[in-house]
């Protein structure tokens, strides 16, 4: 017989969390950390940790590392010191002095998930219902799993967010993300100069490019071992989404084709267009790159965070568009604060309000200012 959440203490929990990406690994670092009891299930059996591009290693995320005691920050972090702006012709339109801090997905990744517990880490378990009432949820495989809380942290195609608000939708931005990786020794040292210590941006008509230096695939942050990574904003005028979204085997996705997958076609006519449509700075880095690959761009908000003993985390509640740079910082920080809610707060039903309200405000904040960003920059404005 489960007990209403609003008597139960928030003394050493037991917790199921369902993904074990971003999301996932914050969470259960953080409430491993505060005496709870955590099991993570992952559904990809695959390493997460070869996977992955750039992300702005905004000082949440850093404070998080160092503060669980994961890594010091400088360690898988590449820093840039100054924001430009290029031209058409590929002159320096506008260089202004900003302080940036980056890192790769592949190497937060790694760093996470080796500062979590082996035995509590259950890769290629998939997490097929929960029941909000009871806490329990049931693996792929039949077996349940009883637990005081779970945690969804199961990325924006959350098929637990979809069972509790069938009506959210991720809602497409009518643009995507190309994008790519490449070491920086397979760059003409010209172009390793010109981006060097830079956050480096082209905005042309309906289309926008930037690139920044991450860590190596092996996590080296020392010139000579670093890639660049590249992001570009392209609206799909006169072009087929779904032609795009499916793969080389013929898969049809709609939120994007990993590297190695796009067809050749897509492939082609996007490095075409890169030659017609780039100045040589960003048209050399997309030539040079092996392996691109292309994310839809979408809005999602969720009502509420949390039901009855589930709550929803990350991508899985609030997905707000790349241009706030924010996606794995929001993680961080709703995973840092669900620990301080059930720290500060004696009842579970008590923990969980207080934490809705805060991060949903949030949530909902950071996806209005993703969709101004986007939608100015890309020019879709009405
Ligand atoms: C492989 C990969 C590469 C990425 N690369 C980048 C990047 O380069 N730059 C960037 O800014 N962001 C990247 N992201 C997105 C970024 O991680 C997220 O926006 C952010 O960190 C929030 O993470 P999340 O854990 O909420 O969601 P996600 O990172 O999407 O993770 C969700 C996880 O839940 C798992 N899952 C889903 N359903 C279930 C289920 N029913 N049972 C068990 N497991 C389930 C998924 O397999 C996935 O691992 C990437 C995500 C992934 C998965």
């Amino acid at each position: 017989m489960p007990l209403d959440r609003s008597t139960q203490s928030t003394d050493s929990l037991d917790i199921t969390v369902s993904g074990g990406s971003m999301g996932g690994l914050f969470t259960g670092i953080a409430l491993d950390r505060t005496g709870h009891d955590v099991t993570v299930f992952e559904r990809s059996s695959a390493a997460l940790g070869s996977r992955g591009g750039g992300i702005v290693a905004q000082e949440s995320i850093r404070r998080f590392l160092s503060r669980h005691g994961i890594a010091d920050p400088d360690d898988l972090t590449t820093t840039a010191g100054e924001r430009r702006l290029l031209t058409a012709d590929g002159d320096v339109r506008t260089a202004t002095p900003d302080s940036m801090v980056f890192t790769s997905w592949d190497a937060l990744y790694r760093r996470l998930r080796d500062a979590f517990p082996d035995d509590r880490y259950h890769a290629g378990r998939r997490v097929d219902t929960v029941t909000p009432a009871t806490g329990r949820a049931t693996l792929d495989d039949g077996t349940t799993v009883d637990a005081d809380l779970v945690v969804a942290a199961e990325g924006g195609r959350s098929a637990t967010r979809r069972r509790l608000f069938p009506d959210v939708t991720p809602e497409f931005a009518d643009y995507v993300a190309w994008r790519g990786l490449v070491p920086e020794t397979d760059l003409p040292a010209s172009v390793v100069s010109a981006f060097d210590g830079r956050f480096t941006f082209y905005q042309g008509s309906k289309t926008l490019i930037l690139a920044y230096f991450i860590p190596g695939a092996d996590g080296g942050t020392s010139a000579g071992e670093r890639r660049l990574n590249w992001v570009w904003y392209d609206t799909l005028t006169g072009r087929d989404r779904d032609a795009i979204f499916t793969d080389a085997t013929g898969d049809e996705g709609s939120f994007g084709v990993p590297p190695g997958e796009l067809r050749s076609p897509v492939e082609r006519r996007q490095r075409e267009r890169a030659v017609d449509s780039l100045p040589p700075a960003f048209a050399d880095p997309v030539a040079a790159t092996t392996e691109p690959f292309v994310q839809a761009i979408y809005d999602l908000t969720v009502p509420a965070m949390t039901v009855d003993r589930v709550c929803l985390l990350g991508d899985a509640a609030f997905v707000a568009r790349p241009h706030t740079a924010a996606g794995t910082s929001k993680a961080a920080g709703d995973a840092a604060e669900l620990s301080a809610a059930l720290d500060d707060h004696g009842s579970l039903g008590d923990a969980l309000s207080s934490w809705c309200g805060r991060r949903r405000a949030y949530g909902d904040r950071l996806v209005t200012q993703g969709r101004r960003m986007g939608d100015d920059r890309l020019g879709l404005s009405a």
